[in-house]
């Protein structure tokens, strides 16, 4: 553990200091469940998902309110080195701040994240990375962290991942090349776009492994469950996700809500177009920090089991539809378990009895609707999401993906949910580039970006298999014998 920083800020208190002391001395993770305590930053980071099939979270939130005047002059980069390390305490504090600028000097524009303005509405455009999804800003920082602490440990990972589009490259991208890790992506074959699987499969290096699969994405993601429940192999061949569940990728996401908060003049309402509840739990996070953050409106598409649980308090499943906005068209999400362990007051004995009956019956209720004050939630369906591309094009000449329609148009038609003037902030998820045949439908012209223009006409590099585990199995097992032998 380092010490270097505790003096960093010598205007402080002393008993700020002492607060600063603790934090950074004993920064441990825990599981939702409650099986799993005391575990390191990197130890949390190599386990993804809890041991005990929860979700890690830190032991203690970072009270930063003290931090936020001087943290309001810093860039992106320079706040994503003061307030990550405040969750982190077994990598040494310069290497840390090394890895974090790397992470980022691959995006193309020069702060990063940037907030366009649309009239008094915000886009907060996160979809400047090598993949053109807000995706790559966790993404990018998690394969550095892994390669430093395999590194570190002499540990090898090999990943294992099934993608319906945006994940799988923007995985990929964060690993590729790299000396200790194997990736292999599982997509269901003629079910991705073909700028997705363009960008997966023109990657050359040969840690990257596309595997285009005979059979939907339900296929691929049992597929994945199936052989990460196989104990012997998954230690035998060091296997790991980077699923959003992993704690090191919320992290990675609470830096532009911090961000966007102290650019703003007024405290911000954070519209987040949500499918995993990863992002907008990030956001949960950066409220909880202190950062001034007034309201989360959670928008969702025709899969509204969020917004439903929000008006009723009963999360019940419902039939997954397919919509112009796919990285949103899931029905449990992953990270709402989190959100769930704070409303239960990190009482895990409440949150299992919760999940089991979910599990059970396919619905759970906490007795009412959630306190509405912090957060609330909107469904918008397809036309809706088509209107909003139109309008803003029309409004403002400005193209909006249909994932941050879905958010522009829940934060134009719900902008004073608490009864208080707020900022609001609707969260850019993608680059329209990537949903072309949306963007057309709702504008009537397609739009492009030369970073996807350049993977047309590449070679594609993948394997076609059938829907099989151990077809899968093997394939894995053959690439990895040639990786130790190299
Ligand atoms: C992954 C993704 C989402 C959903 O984010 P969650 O963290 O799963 O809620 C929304 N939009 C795009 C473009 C995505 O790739």
């Amino acid at each position: 553990m380092s010490c270097q920083n505790f003096y960093f800020n010598d205007s402080r208190d002393g008993l700020n200091l002492r607060t600063e002391f603790v934090l950074r001395s004993f920064m441990k993770y825990k599981s939702t469940r409650g099986q799993v305590s005391g575990l390191g930053f990197s130890d949390a980071l190599l386990m993804g998902l809890a041991s005990d099939g929860g979700l890690l979270v830190p032991e203690t939130i970072p009270d930063v309110r003290l931090e936020l005047d001087y943290w309001r002059n810093l860039n992106f980069v320079e706040l994503a080195q003061e307030l990550i390390p405040k969750f982190i305490d077994d990598i040494d504090a310069k290497v840390l701040r090394h890895l974090i600028a790397e992470s980022y000097a691959s995006f193309s524009h020069a702060d990063v994240v940037t907030l366009h303005d649309l009239n008094g509405i915000s886009v907060l455009e996160l979809f400047h990375g090598p993949t053109l999804a807000f995706k790559d800003v966790a993404l990018q920082l998690l394969g550095k962290l892994f390669e430093y602490v395999l590194s570190e440990r002499g540990q090898r990972l090999n990943i294992l991942g099934a993608t319906s589009g945006d994940t799988g490259s923007a995985a990929i991208d964060g690993v590729r090349g790299q000396k200790n890790i194997d990736i292999f992506i599982m997509y269901p074959k003629g079910r991705v776009s073909t700028l997705q699987e363009l960008q997966m499969t023109t990657v050359a290096d040969e840690n990257v492994h596309c595997i285009e699969l005979d059979g939907s994405f339900d296929d691929c993601q049992n597929i994945m469950k199936t052989v990460f429940a196989d104990e012997h192999y998954k230690a035998n061949y060091h296997l790991g996700a980077v699923n959003s569940v992993n704690w090191a990728r919320i992290l990675a996401q609470i830096v532009y809500y911090g961000y966007a908060s102290l650019r703003s003049s007024a405290e911000v309402t954070f519209c987040v177009p949500t499918g995993n509840f990863g992002n907008v739990f990030a956001a949960y996070m950066a409220q909880s920090m202190g950062f001034p953050v007034a309201h989360l409106l959670v928008a969702t598409n025709d899969n509204d089991i969020l917004a439903r649980f929000f008006a009723t308090g009963v999360y019940a499943r419902g039939e997954v539809h397919q919509t112009l906005s796919p990285a949103m068209d899931i029905q449990v999400a992953s990270n709402f378990e989190r959100f769930l362990y704070y409303h239960f007051e990190q009482d895990s004995d409440r949150l299992v009895t919760f999940m089991r009956e979910f599990t059970a019956t396919g619905s759970a209720s906490i007795g009412a609707p959630p306190n509405s004050r912090l957060m609330s939630s909107v469904a918008v369906n397809k036309e809706q999401t088509l209107a909003a591309m139109r309008e803003v094009n029309q409004e403002f000449d400005y193209v909006l993906d249909p994932h941050t329609a879905v958010g522009y148009y829940a934060a134009r038609n719900n902008p004073n949910v608490i009864g208080k003037e707020t900022e609001i902030v609707v969260v850019a998820t993608a680059h329209p580039a990537k949903f072309p045949d949306a963007v057309q439908a709702a504008t009537g012209s397609e739009p492009t970006h030369p970073t996807l223009e350049a993977l047309k006409g590449l070679k594609m590099h993948r394997t076609a298999l059938p829907c099989d585990i151990d077809a899968v199995k093997k394939y894995l097992v053959g690439k990895l014998q040639i990786a130790r032998e190299a």
